[in-house]
């Protein structure tokens, strides 16, 4: 069933600014396979618990897993290779750099270790091959390989999205976690995002997503987990949050 095999598991995250309590979740599960929308109302704790998951901020208190793994206290660039990764919107240094540079950036083996020896080089040159079969692989499915040697300054909004996207499959991940992936992408490139997010969770990836669309949110989601306030306040298939009545309210501000 839909709930039945939780690859992403957190319990009592906790995380204040100041006197604001910014995230406050008691249990959150995601379904391996499923595509699971997170979705709130401005400042509801949604990019704070993404960050707090990803280990790209400190969480007060708490205890998540991933694949039956410990994952809180792990720094970011290790749950990447976990296989659980988010993406990122390209800082102003990346879009100096080409659109097939940032993929290679995004690679396995780009954060950190380097070997001394002509054995390790050889296995150097391997990988680099390797990363750039699949950069350029996925440049072409995300129907960006005719950019792929343009500064990624120069992408419109929309292409922006779907190189972060394309980025951070680089690592083949086993779950992808978007935030707000669509936002400022126009009509025509929002449906093909969608078809790439659902053609992810074809493949088995699990996927994680913010958005503010309702339209996209219930026509793609299998799961819908609603925060306010730090908190989650409702949980369920898109017919049983479209009819919440506490979903209502928290979007009405009531
Ligand atoms: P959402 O993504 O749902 O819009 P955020 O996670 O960005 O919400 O923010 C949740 C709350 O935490 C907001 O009130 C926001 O102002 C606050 N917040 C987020 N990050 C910080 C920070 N680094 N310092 C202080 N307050 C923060
Ligand atoms: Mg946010």
């Amino acid at each position: 069933s839909a709930k039945a095999d939780p690859i992403l598991r957190a319990d009592g995250i906790r995380r204040s600014f100041g006197g604001l309590t910014a995230v406050d979740v008691e249990h959150l599960e995601v379904q391996r396979g499923t595509i699971t929308a997170l979705i709130g109302p401005n400042g509801a704790g949604k990019s704070t618990l993404f960050n707090l998951l990803t280990g790209f901020d400190r969480a007060d208190a708490g205890e998540w897993s991933f694949q039956g793994r410990r994952l809180n206290g792990i720094p970011g660039h290790k749950v990447a290779r976990r296989g659980m990764v988010r993406t990122f919107q390209l800082t102003k240094a990346l879009t100096r750099l080409t659109v097939l540079e940032n993929m290679l950036l995004a690679a396995p083996g780009q954060t950190g270790e380097r070997f001394a020896g002509a054995f390790a080089r050889w296995m150097w040159a391997g990988q680099e091959a390797a990363n750039r079969e699949r950069a350029l692989d996925l440049l072409a499915r995300f129907k960006l390989d005719a950019k792929k040697d343009d500064i990624a300054g120069s992408l419109s909004g929309g292409q922006r999205k779907l190189l972060e996207m394309a980025r951070s499959l680089m690592v083949d991940p086993t779950m992808v976690m978007l935030d707000e992936p669509m936002a400022g992408v126009n009509p025509a490139l929002v449906q093909s995002l969608l078809e790439h997010i659902t053609a992810l969770r074809d493949e088995g990836t699990t996927v994680l997503f913010v958005e503010h669309d309702m339209d996209v949110i219930m026509g793609i989601s299998d799961w819908i987990v609603v925060l306010a306030q730090g908190q989650v306040i409702a949980e369920g298939c898109p017919a049983d949050i479209r009819s919440n009545n506490q979903v209502i309210d928290a979007y009405l501000g009531a």
